[in-house]
C-alpha cells in the first residue's frame, strides 16, 4: 500500500466548530479525520504531521520555504504529500512550492476546504479522499485539488469565498478531472523542468502591488522596495500620458529595481505590443509576465529578488516557463 505524507498546515479544513484549532497535534488530528473519513486507510497508509495550524491568511513565505525544506527532508520514504492548507493563500504557496519542488520526483498534492471537516455537507471529505488518491498515483506535480478538478500549483488562482470549484487554473488546462473514474491528463507531470539553482534560501517581500483604478495617484513607492508589480488593465496597458506614473517609473529604472506587468483579468496574457500605451510601458522597462498568474509572478519575482538577481535576470526568467507555469 502507497505511504503518504499528510502535512496539516491550517485553514478550513481543520478547523471544529467547538474546540481552538491551534490545539491540534498529529494523534488526535489523525483520529479526527479517520473517523469522519474512514476510507482513507483503503488508498494509503498515512503518516500525519501538523507543521503549524495557521490562517492561511497569516502565512509568510518563510512558512513556505520551511515547508518545502521539510518536505525534501521528509519524502524519501513516501510515495506522495498531501498539504492540507488553508484556501485564502494556497495559489501563492502553490507557486512557490511548483518553483521550489520542481525536481522532487513525487507528487505533492494540496488542498483545503469551504466548510470544515466536521461541518455537515463540508467539501473536506471528498478532497481528502481525491488528494491522498492523487498522491498515490506517481504523477510528478505540485498541484491543487478542489472541487473536480486538479490544477497545476503554478498556474491556479483563488476565484469563489463561496463555491465548491474555489479554484481555476486559468490559462492552462486541469491536470485531472474527478467525477465517477479519476481522470488524469496525459500532459500530467510532463513539463520542462529549468528552475535555476540555489532558489529558496531567502524570498524578498519588499515588493509593491499596484493594482490600478481610472485615476488612481501613483505614488513613489516606499524606502526598501526592491521591485514592483503591476497589475494593469487588459493586455498590458496603462495610463502612459500620466506625470506621475511615468516618474515612477523613471524612479525604478534609477535604482534598478525590476517593474513586473500582469494583468488585472482573470485569464488570458500580457501582450505589451497589442496596444501603444502597453508599447509605452514596455520602453519604460516594463517587463511582461505574460500568461503568469499575478501569483506565478510574484513567487518568481520573490525568489529572485531573494537571490539578489538583476533586472536582466528578472527579465530573462520571466521568458522562461521553469515548472510549467505557462509563459
Ligand atoms: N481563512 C481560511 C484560510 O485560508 C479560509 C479557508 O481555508 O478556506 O486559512
Amino acid at each position: 500500500m502507497a505511504r503518504i505524507l499528510l502535512l496539516h498546515t491550517g485553514g478550513t479544513l481543520g478547523m471544529a466548530p467547538e474546540g481552538d484549532p491551534s490545539s491540534l497535534a498529529p494523534g488526535p488530528y489523525l483520529e479526527h479525520v479517520l473517523e469522519r473519513v474512514p476510507e482513507l486507510r483503503d488508498l494509503a497508509e498515512l503518516q500525519v504531521e501538523v507543521p503549524f495550524n495557521r490562517d492561511s491568511a497569516s502565512m509568510e513565505p518563510e512558512h513556505i520555504l520551511g515547508l518545502a525544506r521539510h518536505i525534501r527532508e521528509r519524502v524519501a520514504t513516501f510515495d506522495g504529500v498531501v498539504l492540507i492548507h488553508g484556501t485564502d493563500t494556497m495559489a501563492f504557496t502553490a507557486s512557490l512550492l511548483g518553483f521550489l519542488l520542481a525536481d522532487l520526483g513525487k507528487p505533492v498534492v494540496i488542498t483545503g476546504s469551504q466548510r470544515p471537516l466536521a461541518y455537515v455537507r463540508s467539501d473536506a471529505r471528498e478532497n481528502l479522499v481525491d488528494a491522498v488518491d492523487l498522491a498515490t498515483r506517481g504523477v510528478n506535480e505540485v498541484g491543487i485539488v478542489f472541487g473536480t478538478r486538479w490544477l497545476r500549483g503554478v498556474a491556479t488562482d483563488k476565484l469563489s469565498v463561496y463555491r465548491y470549484e474555489a479554484f481555476d487554473s486559468p490559462n492552462l488546462a486541469p491536470l485531472a478531472e474527478i467525477g465517477m473514474d479519476l481522470v488524469i491528463h496525459p500532459g500530467a507531470g510532463k513539463f520542462e523542468r529549468r528552475v535555476p539553482k540555489g532558489l529558496g534560501a531567502a524570498f524578498e517581500s519588499a515588493i509593491a502591488v499596484y493594482r490600478p483604478f481610472p485615476g488612481m495617484p501613483w505614488h513613489l513607492p516606499t524606502d526598501g522596495i526592491r521591485g514592483l508589480l503591476l497589475e494593469t488593465y487588459g493586455a498590458g496597458n496603462l495610463p502612459m500620458e500620466r506625470g506621475d506614473l511615468l516618474a515612477l517609473l523613471r524612479h525604478c529604472r534609477e535604482r534598478k529595481m525590476p517593474v513586473v506587468v500582469t494583468t488585472q483579468c482573470a485569464s488570458g496574457a500580457v501582450d505589451m505590443e497589442a496596444y501603444a500605451l502597453g508599447r509605452a510601458l514596455g520602453v519604460e522597462g516594463g517587463i511582461s509576465a505574460g500568461r503568469h498568474t499575478r501569483w506565478a509572478a510574484l513567487a518568481k519575482l520573490g525568489l529572485l529578488l531573494g537571490t539578489g538577481a538583476d533586472v536582466e535576470a528578472v527579465r530573462e526568467a520571466f521568458g522562461t516557463s521553469w515548472a510549467g507555469e505557462p509563459i
